[in-house]
Parts: C-alpha cells; sequence; structure tokens
C-alpha cells in the first residue's frame, strides 16, 4: 500500500515557515479576477485566506466578464508600479476575448508570482535563476520533503499545460531527471507510463491514470482537479492505484495546497529581492 504524499501537512508546515520569515513586515500581493467562473471565484477566496493567515497583505482587483483588455493591462501596469505590491497574480482563464499573454506580459518580471512571463519561462527554460510557476514547484519540494530522489529517475509528465506539464519537465530536466512528457497525441501512452519511477497526471480527465499503467512501486502525483456530482477528484484512480504505488498524492490535499504554499513563497521572496534591492541603492 502506498504512503501518502500529505501536501497539506507539508504546505502547512512551509506556510509556518513564512509566517515566521515575515514578522514585523508587511509584503503584499495583488491578485485580479475577471468575470465569475465559480472555481475561479473558489482559488481566489482560498488564496485571500491564505494570506492572511500568514501576514501578508492581498488586495482582490474583481473586473466584469465584459472588462476590455486595456483596461486590464493598466491595472496590471499600475499594480507592477506600486512599491506596496511586490507579487502580482492574474487569475486564469481570462475572458476569450482577452489575448492572455498580452495581459500576463504586463506585469512587472520581478512581480510575476506566477511566473508565466516570458522572461520568468525564459529563465527556466535556460537553466537560471527566475520564479517557478507554483504547481510545479509545488510538486518539486513535496517530493524532495519526503526525501525522493529525482537525479537520474525516469519521470512521466502526462500533459504539457503553460502552467504545469511544460514548466515542469524543465524544471524536472534541471533536477537531472530523465523526462518524457506525453499529451493528447502520444501513442502508447501506457507504454511510457509504465516505465516512470515518477508519474506525473496533470490532464484533467477523472481516472485518466489506472493501476494497469503504472510500475509496481512508483510514485505517483495527481494534479488533476475535476469535480463529479459536487466531488473533487484528480486525475488518478486512487483506489485502485495506491495498492501499487510506492507514494500517491491524493485529491483534496495533495498538489493543491502545495500550489497555494508556493504561491505565499513566491510572493514572500519578491518581497525579499525587492527590500534587497532597495538597500542595495542605498
Ligand atoms: P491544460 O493546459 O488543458 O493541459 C492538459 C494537457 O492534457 C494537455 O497537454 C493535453 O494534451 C493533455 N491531454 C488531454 N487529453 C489527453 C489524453 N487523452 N491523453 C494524453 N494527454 C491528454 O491543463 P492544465 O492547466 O495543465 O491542468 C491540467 C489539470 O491540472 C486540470 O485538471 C487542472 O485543473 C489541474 N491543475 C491543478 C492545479 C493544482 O494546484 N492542483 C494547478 C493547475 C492545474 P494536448 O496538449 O495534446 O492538448
Amino acid at each position: 500500500m502506498a504512503t501518502i504524499l500529505d501536501g497539506k501537512k507539508t504546505a502547512e508546515k512551509i506556510r509556518n515557515g513564512l509566517a515566521e520569515r515575515i514578522k514585523g513586515v508587511k509584503p503584499g500581493l495583488a491578485v485580479v479576477l475577471v468575470g465569475n467562473d465559480p472555481a475561479s471565484v473558489t482559488y481566489v477566496a482560498s488564496k485571500e485566506k491564505a494570506c492572511s493567515e500568514i501576514g501578508i497583505f492581498s488586495e482582490i482587483h474583481r473586473l466584469p466578464e465584459s472588462a476590455k483588455q486595456q483596461e486590464l493591462i493598466s491595472l496590471v501596469k499600475k499594480l507592477s508600479s506600486e512599491s506596496r505590491i511586490h507579487g502580482i497574480l492574474v487569475q486564469l482563464p481570462l475572458p476569450p476575448n482577452v489575448d492572455k499573454d498580452e495581459v500576463i506580459e504586463s506585469i512587472a518580471v520581478e512581480k510575476d508570482v506566477d511566473g508565466f512571463t516570458r522572461l520568468n519561462m525564459g529563465g527556466l527554460a535556460s537553466g537560471r535563476k527566475c520564479i517557478f510557476p507554483c504547481t510545479p514547484k509545488g510538486i518539486i519540494r513535496l517530493l524532495d520533503e519526503y526525501g525522493i530522489p529525482i537525479e537520474g529517475k525516469n519521470v512521466v509528465v502526462i500533459g504539457r499545460g503553460q502552467s504545469v506539464g511544460k514548466p515542469l519537465a524543465l524544471m524536472l530536466i534541471n533536477r537531472s531527471a530523465t523526462v518524457t512528457v506525453c499529451h493528447s497525441k502520444t501513442k502508447n501512452l501506457e507504454d511510457h507510463a509504465k516505465k516512470a519511477d515518477i508519474l506525473i497526471a496533470a490532464v484533467g480527465k477523472p481516472d485518466f491514470i489506472t493501476a494497469d499503467m503504472i510500475k509496481e512501486g512508483a510514485v505517483v502525483i495527481d494534479v488533476g482537479i475535476n469535480r463529479i456530482n459536487g466531488r473533487l477528484c484528480g486525475d488518478v484512480d486512487f483506489e485502485s492505484v495506491k495498492k501499487k504505488a510506492g507514494f500517491i498524492t491524493p485529491v483534496p490535499g495533495g498538489v493543491g495546497p502545495m500550489t497555494v504554499a508556493m504561491l505565499l513563497e513566491n510572493t514572500v521572496e519578491c518581497f525579499e529581492r525587492s527590500e534587497h534591492s532597495k538597500t542595495n541603492k542605498n
């Protein structure tokens, strides 16, 4: 039976450490939320709560679904210039009439707590110091916290999305894993999955990974968030896979809380870099 990789407990430990680290100072996070997508509204509320619990100041800028691209860009640019704001997050997805990439590019690179700007993504690709996207960073931190080695391991990432699969694959390469990325056009996906020492599913399809697709003792990381009749589940058939895996993340309580903890950590790190550069100027 697999050991559960407890993201909730690990995230709590990280949050407690961050709360200590920012005692007496006030990092600030601005979140931009466009429209009323129910999942986005829930995510933003949980990020706001997480900030206030550890002492990060946060403000939510809510815009209607009809918001114009220029309006959004002006808001993000204004927030980028404000000294009390150290991190900016534009909650995705944005409405279809808005060019997401243009909005993301208007975030000051040093406040890009999601790590989605071209400069941060480019830094990641070239192995330079940059702000790492929260979900991939949280997955790697969870593996590290449980002492699961990455170097030299066969890691199979299923999903090549911009926010999880693609940056995660780069981060794993930077950690010297042998990485295979699968997607909707991959042939014989099961054959790839079965070779994985670490299998990571970021697809968005319930029960996509079943026990017959994994190697005995594999580490299985479930990134998916799916809702079936109001119940939350991941991409992994947890009940069958946990009997064969060596380690497994639950949904909820696995990658999700780690993502939020990494958002807080990225905000604190942006704050600290900004304070450091102020000191160096004086
Ligand atoms: P995305 O950008 O839509 O990417 C989904 C990926 O899955 C794509 O690369 C797609 O392939 C691939 N895919 C779809 N059907 C497939 C199939 N039948 N076989 C193989 N690959 C298939 O989504 P995302 O933003 O990466 O999110 C993925 C999941 O993670 C979602 O459930 C999302 O809610 C969840 N998520 C969770 C967290 C968290 O904190 N826990 C954070 C972010 C996202 P193509 O590229 O070929 O289309």
